[in-house]
C-alpha cells in the first residue's frame, strides 16, 4: 500500500472521462488498496481514481461506516433532494453548497468482481454521487450554490 499524489482542481486529469475496468486485476486491487490509504491519510470521506491521477472508473467511500469500494459504479435510481456541505480532496480548504439526490441506488462490481446494488441515503446518497460525478470529469465547483468558502484550518496544521 502507498499513498497517492493528489491532483487538484486545475489539473486537466480531473476533467476527463474515466474507462470501465475490464477486469479486477492484482493492479486494480492495488490501486483500491492505494485510494483508501490516501482517503484516509487526508481524511477524506471519498477519493475517485482520477484524483490520482488514474483515468479508470473506480471510486471509494467511507462515510463512517467502513469502506465501500465501487468499481464501474453506475446510479440506477435517485430520489428526493438533500442541500448541504460538501468538499473535496481536490480543492483543499474550501466548501460550497450543493443539492443532491436524497436517496440514490447504485449498482456496481465489487473487489471480488461481482456486481451489486446498494442503496445509500443522506451523506452517503451525496458521497455517491461527488464521486461518480469525478468518473465524468465533473466537480462540484460546477454545481456549487453561490461562492465556495473557506474552511477552518484544522488544529494539526502547524508542523
Ligand atoms: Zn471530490
Amino acid at each position: 500500500m502507498a499513498i497517492r499524489k493528489l491532483r487538484y482542481e486545475g489539473d486537466p486529469i480531473l476533467r476527463k472521462t474515466s474507462k470501465e475496468v475490464r477486469e479486477v486485476t492484482p493492479k486494480v486491487l492495488e490501486l483500491v488498496d492505494d485510494m483508501l490509504e490516501t482517503m484516509y491519510e487526508e481524511n477524506g470521506v471519498g477519493l475517485a481514481a482520477p484524483q490520482v491521477g488514474v483515468l479508470k472508473r473506480i471510486v471509494v467511500i467511507d462515510v463512517g461506516e467502513g469502506p465501500l469500494v465501487m468499481i464501474n459504479p453506475d446510479i440506477i435510481k435517485t430520489e428526493g433532494e438533500q442541500t448541504g456541505d460538501e468538499g473535496c480532496l481536490s480543492v483543499p480548504g474550501k466548501a460550497g453548497t450543493v443539492t443532491r439526490p436524497n436517496e440514490v441506488t447504485v449498482r456496481f462490481m465489487g473487489e471480488d468482481g461481482e456486481w451489486y446494488e446498494l442503496e445509500g441515503t443522506e451523506l452517503l446518497a451525496r458521497a455517491i454521487c461527488h464521486e461518480c460525478d469525478h468518473l465524468d470529469g465533473k466537480l462540484y465547483v460546477d454545481v456549487v450554490e453561490g461562492e465556495l468558502r473557506d474552511t477552518a484550518m484544522p488544529e494539526d496544521e502547524e508542523e
